[in-house]
């Protein structure tokens, strides 16, 4: 769709990056260190110590009931969530193992499962609110299960997982050993005053879980690929074996620069303003298409804002996404991409990461 908007001159509200820059303080600090001597060789494998240290001591302030994880041991820098993910399903699953995945799911979850040999267990979280059915979850887990994947908040519909969520899934996994993957990517973007809550926060779940984030999402920096994953001891070493052998080390100055800010933000400022900054975008855009036609679904969390398209076409949402690229000048997502059977349920995916004036001239093609 990226593509599809670069040769038709459309708005590009599909894939999921912001049209604005990183905080000012971390470009500066990405320039002094790009201009230091002594900062260009290869990081050490699991990340910068002092980064994995400043990534350790804001988790320990964001987590507060949770153990401050050891930087040491439990804290893998890697290129992007991405890297994370695979090094994590390249780490645990082997053939004939299988994951459940909640679908709609993030694009590279079933591929990367099927690369490792692994059979993907889909269970659908059902619209407008994509909150899993744990009666649907527990048909397919069996003991054949060797990892579960979470993605909270969700992309693309920004459920978010509930207190109520975690417990069901502790109690659900208690007694085997499958493990946990918790793709938090989004985590800060909560919004209605939700509370925050990570796999780590659940005693008996952070046993059993890597955690990932990303610095691509927290700092408007998607093209830096610098993320993490967290998990104990045991687990990080089995991550690290792969990371070893699939990046080695992440970019050193990026990693520096990063630490920099990260330990000047001692109130988790820049973090603890994401929550408001997307709401903000999310409320504006949301009022700039009400009334329009467009049946827009809740948006608990993340930077994507669904939508049904029934009062203005039946066609597939391939179909419709094509149209309003070509004809709108609007590049979104169908949400069938989000689905290993191509399932279509008639909506799209606007990312609404946006500058004001970027959604207001969106939002003028839109309302037609
Ligand atoms: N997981 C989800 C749910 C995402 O939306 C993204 C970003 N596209 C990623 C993982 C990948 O993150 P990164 O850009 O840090 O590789
Ligand atoms: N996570 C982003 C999205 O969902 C895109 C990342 C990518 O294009 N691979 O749009």
């Amino acid at each position: 769709m990226t593509l599809l908007a670069q040769e038709t001159g459309a708005i590009n509200l599909a894939q999921g990056f912001p049209d604005y820059d990183p905080p000012q303080e971390l470009l500066e600090a990405l320039a002094r260190h790009a201009l230091t001597p002594g900062h260009h060789q290869y990081a050490p494998m699991p990340g910068l110590p002092r980064l994995r240290a400043a990534i350790a001591a804001q988790v320990a302030r964001l987590h507060a009931d949770a153990p401050a994880p050891d930087p040491a041991t439990e804290i893998t820098v890697a290129a992007g969530a991405t890297e994370a993910l695979y090094a994590v399903l390249a780490a645990v699953v082997r053939p004939g193992d299988e994951v459940v995945v909640f679908e709609p799911a993030y694009d590279l979850y079933g591929p990367a499962i099927r690369l490792q040999g692994g059979v993907p267990r889909y269970v659908r979280l059902p619209a407008p609110h994509f909150r899993p059915d744990w009666d649907a979850v527990r048909r397919v887990v069996s003991p054949r299960t060797r990892l579960v994947l979470i993605n909270t908040p969700h992309n693309p519909s920004g459920a978010i997982f509930t207190a109520d969520d975690w417990h069901e899934l502790a109690r659900l996994l208690a007694g085997t050993d499958a493990l946990v993957l918790s793709d938090e990517v989004y985590e800060h973007l909560v919004f209605d005053g939700a509370p925050r809550m990570s796999a780590r926060q659940h005693p008996e779940l952070r046993e059993r879980s890597f955690v990932l984030s990303s610095f691509g999402k927290t700092y408007h920096a998607t093209g830096w690929k610098v993320g993490y994953c967290i998990a104990p001891p045991a687990l990080t070493a089995e991550v690290r074996r792969v990371h070893q052998f699939l990046t080695f080390a992440v970019s050193t100055p990026t990693q520096h620069a990063l630490a920099d800010v990260l330990e000047a933000d001692t109130t988790d400022a820049h973090a603890r303003g994401l929550a408001p900054f997307y709401q903000a975008k999310r409320d504006q855009f949301r009022s700039l298409l009400a009334g329009a036609g467009w049946e827009l679904l809740p948006v608990p969390g993340g930077y994507f804002q669904l939508a049904r398209y029934g009062a203005f076409a039946s066609t597939g949402d391939l179909a419709f996404a094509g149209f309003l690229a070509r004809e709108k000048g609007v590049a979104v997502v169908p949400v069938s991409a989000f689905y290993h059977d191509g399932f279509d349920d008639g909506l799209i995916r606007f990312c609404f990461a946006k500058e004001e004036a970027t959604l207001q001239a969106a939002a003028k093609r839109l309302i037609y």
